[in-house]
């Protein structure tokens, strides 16, 4: 490097100046999701501070109370978000979305393929598709909370090609070269 100290200490600001820009600008999927749910849960709890013990702003609290556990939640912190939340099923949905986090990526149920043509082209139907993405702490980043559509069988795992995201028309399976559909978006034909 050149230059005086002074000059090689401005360029070396200046540097870490870009870089931090830059990968302000290449935020991760997961990082703006948890970013988004941290600043989220400070309004939540500011609104529920404001309802606390106040007559008449029940109907306030509630909804401070599932926004707070909807921040919970975008930050992975579901057990929290269970406890949180005012509804029942909303409560059992985080509980279980735990649980999902927690299996191990291969694991699903049983059901196999349906077989369908459609315009004279052997369709490969996985029952399985994307309810949500979500952020696990277990995997430290934004995964797919994959159901099956016909015994119900969560799982949270990064996605595999072979399943769809919910607007893919049509995607290739692993290998099978034959385009493959879920059956939601078969149903939904
Ligand atoms: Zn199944």
């Amino acid at each position: 490097m050149v230059g005086s100290p002074e000059q090689q200490k401005a360029e070396s600001e200046r540097q870490a100046q870009a870089m931090a820009a830059h990968s302000r600008a290449r935020m991760t999927e997961a990082e703006r999701l948890v970013g988004r749910g941290a600043l989220l849960e400070q309004t939540a709890r500011g609104n529920l501070e404001q309802s606390f013990g106040v007559k008449g702003k029940e109907e306030e609290r509630r909804l401070a109370k599932s926004q707070l556990a909807e921040s919970l939640a975008m930050q992975g912190r579901y057990a929290e978000a269970a406890e949180v939340h005012p509804d029942k099923e909303q409560r059992k949905y985080y509980r279980d979305i735990a649980v999902a986090i927690e299996k191990p990526d291969d694991e699903k149920c049983d059901c196999g393929d349906r077989r369908a043509k459609m315009n004279d082209t052997e369709l490969s139907i996985t029952p399985r598709f994307e309810r949500a993405r979500i952020f696990s702490p277990v995997h430290n980043d934004v995964v797919s909370l994959v159901e099956c559509s016909k015994c119900g069988h969560w799982n949270a795992r990064p996605l595999r090609s072979r399943l769809l995201k919910h607007n893919d028309a049509l995607a290739m399976s692993e290998g099978a070269k034959k385009p493959v559909l879920s059956d939601p978006q078969v149903l939904n034909r």
